[in-house]
């Protein structure tokens, strides 16, 4: 078990940065995404343009006043949600456990993958470098035991960094910030603390209950005190469409024959086995999704008694699936295989399915051979095979 399994990932100058990718001339200067008439406000502003004090939400009008020379981008919001886009698949990518909070901006609860990882902090470097690779932007993580310390550790690490709050540092980190930095404490309770001489996390513990309760009514002092104390019981809740695990993929060529979709679909089974067992998940429904080429789609899903994350159960559910479902025999340009309903791995099976713990072994050594040659060089012989010419998923 990770000491400290909660990631909060924040994109730097999000906005800023995907500007720069088009035009690197805007690198390394004063810049910000906004509108430029007389009433916009400031959408994202650049490190160097934070070195005058302006900041997101800032009037365009005081931005320019602070640094005349600064260079003013309009928006361009569909460009940022497609990068956002690609980052939230990088995410996914690691665990299904993504809660999204923005559009550049997400916690993941990354304990089930422990097996794979020595440490949170090494999946932190994982993500960085993916996103780094995939979209060339820069990341900030911070890690910790909770959601509330994470963002906090988050803000730590940047730009283009990675924080670790531990377990034992917590205590500290958590008495020298200002109460200003809690959720909850706006304008008017931080003047009410100030009243009574509360700044900092460690004042307002060493205030205790009652006459925090007295100032701010007992329930804000409860909330305040557990979070001063690190202790926050809010999961990551991922998003309802991401309680799945999924691939799916739209053929060059069509599918024409009863084998070939198949045998793709046992290879899709087996991706989403291994998705699941790098997240620590099992899943308990299994999705097919079957496009024919005039575009008609259909989806047929099946709830098992056990749930799994073996390759070999998940591709013959999805096999029966399809073969129930394909019975016109139309051109398929598309499948795909889902695993939702999902349950972490520690918790018990109820029943043992006979020679799945067989097909766990192969999928285990499966794994151990994917981690280290790349995720697409294992693929069970059958799809080899028959593979059909495929233009990505
Ligand atoms: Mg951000």
């Amino acid at each position: 078990m990770f000491a400290e399994p909660i990631l909060h990932v924040d994109m730097d100058a999000f906005f800023v940065e995907v500007e720069r990718l088009r035009s690197p001339k805007l690198r390394g200067i004063p810049v910000v995404v906004g509108g430029a008439g007389p009433r916009s406000v400031v959408a994202a502003a650049s490190y160097e343009a934070r070195e005058f004090g302006i900041h997101s939400a800032m009037p365009m009008v005081e931005a320019r006043r602070r640094c005349p020379g600064i260079v003013i981008v309009p928006p361009d919001h569909d460009e940022y949600s497609r990068a956002s886009g690609i980052v939230f698949e990088v995410l996914r990518g690691f665990t299904p456990l993504v809660e999204p909070v923005s559009i550049d901006e997400a916690f993941l609860d990354v304990s089930g993958l422990r097996l794979h990882y020595a440490s949170a902090a090494a999946v932190a470097m994982g993500i960085r470098s993916a996103i780094r690779e995939r979209v060339d932007l820069p990341a900030s993580v911070g890690i910790a035991t909770t959601k509330f310390v994470a963002k906090l550790a988050s803000e730590e690490a940047k730009p283009d960094g990675l924080f670790v709050v531990t377990l034992e540092g917590c205590q500290v980190f958590l008495d020298a910030l200002p109460v200003t930095k809690m959720w909850g404490v706006g304008a008017a309770t931080a003047a009410a603390l100030a009243r009574i001489g509360v700044a900092t996390v460690a004042d307002l513990r060493s205030c205790g209950e009652r006459v925090l309760g007295r100032e701010l009514g007992p329930s804000l002092a409860g909330h305040l005190l557990a979070l001063a104390t690190g202790i926050d019981p809010r999961p990551v809740v991922p998003e309802s469409d991401a309680k799945s695990v999924s691939v799916e993929e739209t053929f060059e060529t069509d599918l024409t024959t009863g084998s070939e979709i198949a045998s793709v679909l046992r290879g899709q089974a087996d991706k989403v086995g291994r998705r699941l067992r790098r997240a620590g998940l099992r899943g308990r429904t299994i999705t097919v999704k079957i496009r024919y080429t005039d575009f008609r789609t259909i989806t047929r899903s099946e709830t098992l008694g056990n749930d799994t994350d073996v390759g070999a159960v998940i591709g013959e559910v999805a096999s029966r699936l399809a073969a129930s479902a394909w019975t016109e025999s139309a051109p398929v340009r598309l499948l795909g295989v889902g695993a939702s309903n999902l349950v972490g791995a520690d918790e018990p099976i109820q029943l043992t399915v006979a020679g799945d713990d067989r097909r766990r072994s192969l999928d285990a050594a499966l794994d151990d051979l994917a981690d280290r040659f790349g995720g697409d060089i294992v693929d069970r012989a059958s799809k080899i095979v028959n593979d059909p010419r495929s233009r990505g998923h």
